[in-house]
């Protein structure tokens, strides 16, 4: 068993923290929300007053938080505190600058640290079965990996710190452009007279082959399971879409790489969650391209 401090207990927290419990562990759970904090109890996190009584006595902190900011602020609250050695495991999906500078915070305080973003969305969280990037030295992830497991379908030691969010972003833009491309071919067929299903049999054995197309397929019919089947309910909601497209491009641009159709789609999902349909699932992005809002 190990004790666990468990910051951030939000609609991905909640049910990662959940599944360190039925494993064993003993986790202190701390998150502003009261409500937040009131569903994880029900699931066996004992409740902290702050994030300062979470952490005595843990072997590894969690953070799950919305942003850099929120994760920086955290740690200023908290490294000092925490006892010599404590492992620190960010899980949030933050830029790649803070997280290089959260690795630093820790590392001056005698903490081991990894930086471990998810892709699996909520419901990889309630199942377990979430994909942890992880950045990191070696040491730091020998330690964190069996802490994730309860938590994982995959865990990838991607590099040193800053890595795991770097293969996140760029995993993330690969799949907004990605999906902007398959909804656009869609739209395209419809105008051409060409059905769904015969662009998907086609496409999804031909070239054009990829996951926004034959796990998520934007329009309802070819896979019965993608949200396009129940109105784009998420999944992955478009605003979560848009804030990695911007991180991405915020490190394109620290980085000096050129994408442009990366900040294509930041553009488009940003008229997207502009027209108010942030909270819809990222492939609804068809209707835009129809210019509809259906
Ligand atoms: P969320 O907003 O539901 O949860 C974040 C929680 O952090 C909230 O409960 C908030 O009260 C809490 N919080 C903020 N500041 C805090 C502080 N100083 N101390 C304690 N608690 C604080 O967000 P989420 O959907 O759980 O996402 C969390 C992270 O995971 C984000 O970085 C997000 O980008 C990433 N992520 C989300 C998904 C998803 O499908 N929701 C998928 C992959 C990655």
């Amino acid at each position: 068993m190990t004790k666990i401090a468990f910051i951030g207990l939000g609609n991905m927290g909640n049910p990662m923290a959940a599944n360190l419990v039925k494993a064993g562990h003993e986790v202190n759970g701390f998150d502003l929300l009261p409500e937040n904090l009131a569903k994880a109890e029900k699931s066996g996190v004992f409740r902290a007053e702050n994030a300062r009584k979470a952490i005595e006595g843990a072997d590894a902190v969690i953070t799950m938080l919305p942003a850099g900011k929120h994760v920086l602020t955290v740690y200023e609250d908290i490294l000092a505190k925490a006892a010599a050695g404590t492992l620190f495991i960010d899980s949030s999906t933050i830029d790649v600058a803070s997280a290089r500078v959260a690795h630093l915070m820790a590392r001056k305080h005698g903490h081991l640290s990894v930086d471990a973003p998810v892709s699996g969305g909520v419901v990889g969280a309630e199942a377990g079965s979430l994909t942890f990037m992880a950045g990191g030295s070696a040491e730091a992830f020998a330690k964190a990996e069996p802490i994730l497991k309860p938590m994982a379908g995959r865990i990838v030691h991607c590099g040193d710190g800053g890595a795991g969010q770097a293969a996140k972003i760029c995993n993330n833009m690969i799949l907004g452009i990605s999906m902007i491309g398959v909804a656009e071919a869609f739209v395209l067929a419809e105008k051409l007279g060409l059905s769904h299903q015969a662009l998907f049999e086609v496409a999804s054995a031909s070239s054009g082959q990829c996951w926004s197309l034959t796990t998520y397929c934007p329009v309802p019919g070819p896979v019965p399971t993608s949200p396009a089947n129940r109105d784009y309910q998420p999944g992955f909601a478009a605003s979560l879409m848009l804030k990695d497209l911007r991180l991405a491009q915020e490190a394109a641009q620290t980085a000096g790489a050129v994408t442009p159709l990366g900040a294509e789609a930041a553009q488009i999902y940003a008229l997207f969650d502009a027209m108010g349909q942030g909270g819809r699932d990222f492939s609804g992005i068809i209707s835009l391209l129809r210019g509809t809002t259906k």
